[in-house]
């Protein structure tokens, strides 16, 4: 069997809802699971309905209800008749009757606690994947709604719930696998799952690609495909560089880096599943059914470029921590990484000196608690408004003068750098710039590292070294792989 994940633009309206089946109808023989997302923008509706409905101003958020309903209705008649769509109409009737009421509890008590959000924000999903179904259905597949809530277990960190594997895969066995025994395509909803108690829990926003992963690691996929609106991961943002181009093939390392480091094509943990049991995951375009897109596996081929792609992560703050007079070094980072620890921060990049710390976190993600416990040992500034560049590809690995060559581009671009790191993975090189110098910057790397000319250039250097440019002083065998991975694998 395979996952097929279609995100919301791939559902966002009967058009695309159309094509989906298209694309679903081309991969019939291969036994395909179908996870869907919410239509474009509705988690985000539900958002601010629950934020406006806990200040108080029901009339507004019960409008925002109005409004789903009728683009969710609008959408089933569209795709399925009158007739099959007044068949579904009292299932969707019944989701919007207790989302009504939901909003009316809210906007009583005022509070939307994470655990509600999560009841909230599974709207989206239930009825996408209601509608997706039925569409399916109408157009001569065999389809089967399934309630992710009782496949896909999780703890309850609700808002950002953690998959329960085992759990998962004995439920989804029990429920998804009779149905693929009888050709039956079974469609749910990503991002949805629930705690073994069975209250909704979210897997996080953009979770609907680690729900795949989940469900393909669980009932043991021969691949998991990632359905979006764009052809695969990208060199870098073609927004901020419109040379950007489609990655062929990357590594699963690779690819969790830029998922990690920006790149919004990917959930950044979709990939662990999928390592886990090694199966291949392809990132496609909805909008192309011939799309190639992106192939990431355990292994890619060599690239053609120095790096495999560029990325941008906004919205970081730099966290500088200097000791206060007195305190040992030893000491003083084991405070800082306590109170890291009490805080559950995740930080990207850490530089650290005899008596100094700095550290790079998602702004969102920086507590004032955080701050005001490492003020306790320590002098505290934060700098907001910076972004972590990263670049990354699994060749540069020893590569002489690489770097060099990351940070001269970065100085001719006049942009002032203020932390640097190359990662322990040793496949990226990664360092902070003020967030609106990014385009420059990564316009300026794109073009020194990705055109044409630096191809060029790459190659005849190769042919120049032999196989000292080929990275680390390492031979390649015709294969691709490197002499000494493979010498470790026959020793392993
Ligand atoms: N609908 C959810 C969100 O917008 C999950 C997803 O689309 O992956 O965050
Ligand atoms: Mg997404």
């Amino acid at each position: 069997m395979i996952v097929m994940k279609f995100g919301g633009t791939s559902v966002e309206s009967a058009e695309a809802i159309e094509r989906v089946s298209k694309i679903v109808t081309s991969r019939i023989k291969q036994s395909p699971l179908v996870v869907v997302s919410a239509m474009a923008k509705v988690t985000d509706q539900l958002v601010a309905m629950g934020n406006t409905a806990a200040t108080g101003d029901c009339t507004e958020a019960l409008s925002s209800v109005e409004a789903l309903r009728e683009r969710h209705t609008q959408t089933s008649k569209a795709l399925l008749g009158e007739k099959r769509a007044a068949a579904l109409a009292p299932k969707l009737h019944a989701h919007f009757v207790d989302l009504e009421n939901f909003v009316r509890g809210l906007a009583a008590v005022r509070e939307l606690t994470p655990r509600g959000s999560d009841y909230l924000l599974s709207f989206g999903e239930l009825l996408s994947s209601l509608i997706v179904a039925d569409a399916f259905a109408v157009r001569g597949l065999n389809a089967a709604w399934v309630d992710s809530r009782e496949c896909l277990v999780t703890d309850t960190t609700h808002t950002r719930a953690v998959p329960q594997l085992a759990d998962t895969r004995e439920k989804s066995k029990k429920k998804i696998g009779p149905l693929l025994a009888k050709k039956r395509i079974p469609v749910m909803g990503g991002f949805i799952a629930a705690s073994p108690d069975g209250i909704p829990t979210t897997l996080g926003r953009g979770g609907s690609d680690y729900s795949a992963a989940v469900m393909g690691a669980a009932l043991d996929a021969q691949k998991i495909e990632i359905w979006t609106d764009v052809e695969g991961m990208m060199t870098t943002d073609p927004r901020l560089c419109p040379d950007a181009r489609t990655i062929n093939q990357i590594s699963f390392n690779e690819a969790a880096e830029l998922a990690y480091f920006g790149a919004k094509v990917l959930h950044p943990l979709t990939l662990l599943p999928a390592i886990h049991k090694n199966i291949p995951v392809y990132v496609l375009n909805s909008r192309n059914l011939k799309s190639t897109g992106t192939e990431i596996t355990a292994q890619a081929p060599p690239s053609r470029d120095v790096f495999r792609a560029i990325t941008a992560k906004k919205g970081v703050s730099i966290v500088n921590v200097v000791a206060s007079r007195g305190v040992g070094v030893h000491g003083f980072l084991r405070s800082v990484f306590e109170a890291m620890d009490r805080h559950s921060a995740s930080v990207d990049l850490v530089a650290i000196s005899e008596v100094s710390m700095s550290f790079t976190i998602e702004t969102k993600r920086l507590a004032q608690a955080l701050v005001e416990d490492l003020e306790q040992i320590a002098d505290v500034n934060v700098d907001n408004d910076q972004a972590v560049i990263c670049l990354v590809g699994e060749d540069i690995h020893g590569k002489p003068g690489i770097a060099a060559s990351v940070f001269n581009t970065v100085a001719d671009s006049q942009v002032n750098i203020r932390m640097i790191s190359q990662g322990a993975s040793e496949i990226n090189i990664s360092f902070v710039v003020k967030e609106d110098d990014v385009p420059r910057v990564v316009r300026h790397l794109h073009d020194h590292f990705f055109s044409a000319n630096s191809r060029a250039a790459a190659k005849s250097a190769k042919k120049k070294n032999g196989a000292r440019a080929n990275g680390s002083g390492v031979k390649r065998g015709s294969n691709g792989k490197s002499l000494v991975k493979r010498a470790i694998a026959a020793v392993v």
